[in-house]
């Protein structure tokens, strides 16, 4: 699995740039305005409000955001450009075949809402009749394929990926799936909001069921044998803190065996039916939950199954088919469970797929379009100086021994590094597109999707592939690969200014560029070697020694309310959190390097250059975000609030307080002995 970056004075003020009315009237752009500060609000005390309480207030949330922030500000940009490239498609009519014929009618199919709104449930009825067809177990399991190689993935995740301890080699994988709802705990837990999301989630299922042809009283039998269906598959599921664990989740065996450990479920009708019949090796992510699905094959009526494989045909195309559809997913799925007042406007959504489903087409028009070589260069440049940091740090650490010191090194120095955009393009020419049918271009690009990926295993594995496009807002580090991948899109303000000065862009995405590298070396990233494979390159003490400097950070981050009763989850999000810490301290040290050399030392801005830095990471992860949209996360996302990616590592840091000369008795302050220092 890839780790994401994403994904980002009470009166009284106590430093010197913002002190004074006359320093504010300075502080004009080109990075930091002063209307994007909050000069009520002490550093000391609410680092992030100090830094980002004007933009807050200037950006109010958006009826259809759950969540708005300056990394969705700029995502917004990217989707405004690939609009441009998009309706150009669109408009042109190109040649049949040609990537522009492709994007423009895929694009246009999704905007024909006349003709969705006429069709309404008549693109899925094909796959409707044939679950109401099945006749039979042999008959469920045809379907189950079926539906897979369109992607629907009706319970597990059926993909490919490498070999965890063999990382050259392409392998297969089966990972739980099947809910509908965001987790297992949406299932399984008593607390209020859990319990009425599930009432909210059977009516959800209730209208899907009735939008489809069933009458009302039918629909409701329907969904609530749908709920305990999956309520059965939530209490087989592992949580997401047992899935960050890459041992537990390592499962290689063949098919034999795996017909051993689940023998109700037809394993070789189900490969056939998805075209690989001799997969070779098969890594199963979760064991426990493989069994306990092959023993609801084995239990469950037929009727059951129809009624739970309707529900997924149904609810994974609910935002393909016409408004009512569309209106009843967002109620559940934007209303109830992130909070948001309104659908992002049609074109958006529309947008989206389009440029998910072609992604490396609309890709190759983006970056010739909007990224500049010059932005390239200046990565690779950043991107080495960061390394270089990062290994003056390790040289610099007290807890760790020479030996893994060494490891450590070899592992830094192996780190593959991608910017922009692929090497070489992904090839459409067999995926056929027309303004026909949204739905059906949906599926022919699901189907086209999972022919690639199933293509894939048993070959060694492509280094040159990116799994992230180039407009996309993001970055990732791939435990498996050693690889850093920044699209194009990322690489513009507030993360990367092209002639911005250095303490802004280490402090923006040289701290990104930190934070990715830190993934190779957080609680999961370290399990794996310079190779990219799960192996032990510590020595115990020295792993031992480790834990205990993060668990610092897990009872800091545990003790965080983020609403009212509810508290951060500092395991789930330790990761994110080292990697925040580490890409903060290595970018520090990067930036530190470059001023000594470059011996620039200035205020711009009203703010000194350390200043500055500090505030340009704390402005990437400026944001507004609703509360339903703070419990939805706090229990499924690895990653912190905006709010708590800033004051939660920077009182670690003792450059932190220094720069807006805070003592020991600001709010945000931690003593020494009790600061997290890891990498
Ligand atoms: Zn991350």
């Amino acid at each position: 699995m890839k780790n994401y970056l994403m994904l980002v004075c009470a009166a009284s003020l106590a430093l010197g740039a913002c002190q004074s009315n006359q320093s504010k009237k300075e502080l004009i752009k080109p990075v930091f305005s002063a209307n994007d500060m909050d000069f009520n609000m002490n550093p000391g005390e609410n680092f992030y409000q100090y830094a980002n309480g004007g933009w807050m207030k200037q950006h109010p949330l958006p009826d259809d955001k759950s969540r708005f922030g300056s990394f969705d500000l700029l995502a917004e940009e990217s989707k405004e450009k690939v609009k441009t490239i998009v309706e150009k498609a669109a408009a042109e009519k190109g040649a049949e075949g040609t990537l522009s014929q492709k994007i423009g009618d895929f694009y246009n199919a999704g905007m024909n809402l006349e003709a969705i709104n006429t069709a309404g449930y008549t693109p899925i009825k094909p796959l409707l009749d044939k679950v109401a067809a099945i006749d039979s177990k042999e008959g469920i399991v045809n379907v189950i394929s079926d539906l897979q190689e369109q992607q629907l993935t009706p319970l597990f995740y059926f993909y490919s990926s490498a070999d965890q301890k063999n990382s050259e080699m392409t392998i297969a994988g089966i990972y739980q799936g099947g809910l509908g709802m965001p987790d297992r705990d949406y299932y399984l837990s008593d607390d209020e909001t859990s319990v009425k999301l599930r009432e909210a989630y059977v009516l959800y299922l209730t209208k899907l069921f009735a939008l489809s042809g069933n009458a009302e009283d039918e629909a409701a039998e329907l969904a609530n044998t749908v709920m305990a269906f999956e309520t059965q598959l939530a209490e087989a599921s592992n949580t997401r803190l047992q899935n960050r664990d890459p041992h537990a989740t390592y499962n290689k065996m063949d098919v034999t065996k795996l017909v051993d450990l689940a023998p109700e479920f037809p394993w070789n009708e189900f490969l056939a039916g998805i075209n690989m019949p001799e997969p070779g090796d098969i890594n199963v992510s979760q064991p426990a939950f493989i069994k306990e699905v092959a023993s609801m094959y084995q239990n469950e009526s037929i009727d059951t199954w129809k009624a739970f494989l309707s529900s997924v045909v149904v609810r994974k195309t609910a935002t393909l088919l016409s408004e009512d559809f569309v209106n009843a997913n967002f109620a559940f799925y934007g209303e109830a469970l992130s909070g948001q007042k309104a659908q992002e406007p049609r074109w958006k959504k529309v947008l989206g797929n389009t440029s998910s489903a072609l992604g490396e087409a609309v890709g190759q028009l983006f970056v010739a379009e909007y990224f500049p070589p010059a932005a390239k260069q200046r990565m690779d440049d950043l991107v080495e100086n960061l390394r270089i940091a990062f290994g003056q740090r390790i040289d610099q650490l007290e807890w760790m021994s020479d030996e893994t010191k060494a490891a450590a090194h070899e592992k830094l120095a192996a780190i593959r590094v991608k910017i922009g955009y692929p090497n070489k393009w992904r090839d459409y020419s067999a995926l056929s597109i027309s303004d026909d049918s949204y739905v059906n271009n949906i599926l022919a690009s699901n189907r086209f999707d999972f022919a690639h990926d199933m293509g894939k295993v048993g070959k060694p594995v492509d280094k040159d592939e990116w799994h992230m496009f180039p407009q996309t807002v993001n970055a990732y580090y791939s435990p498996v690969g050693n690889e850093v991948v920044f699209p194009a899109a990322i690489l513009q303000p507030p993360f990367f200014y092209l002639d911005g000065d250095d303490a802004v862009n280490y402090g923006a995405i040289g701290v990104v560029i930190g934070h990715e590298m830190t993934h190779g070396f957080d609680d999961q990233g370290r399990l794996y070697g310079k190779d990219g494979n799960l192996q032990t390159w510590w020595t115990d003490e020295d792993a031992e020694r480790f834990n205990a400097r993060t668990q610092i950070l897990v009872d800091q981050f545990n003790k965080i309310e983020v609403l009212p009763g509810t508290f951060a989850d500092g395991e789930l999000s330790l990761g994110e959190n080292i990697a925040d810490l580490g890409g903060l301290t290595i970018s520090y040290q990067a930036y530190q390097n470059a001023i000594k050399d470059k011996g620039e030392i200035t205020d711009i801005d009203g703010f000194t250059d350390e200043q500055r830095f500090f505030l340009a990471y704390s402005r990437v992860w400026a944001q507004n975000i609703r509360d339903k949209e703070i419990l939805r996360r706090t229990k499924t996302d690895v990653h912190s609030l905006g709010i708590n990616r800033v004051n939660g590592p920077l009182p670690n840091m003792e450059e932190f307080y220094q720069a807006f000369k805070l003592d020991n008795t600001a709010a945000l302050y931690i003593t020494p002995e009790n600061r997290a220092s890891i990498w």
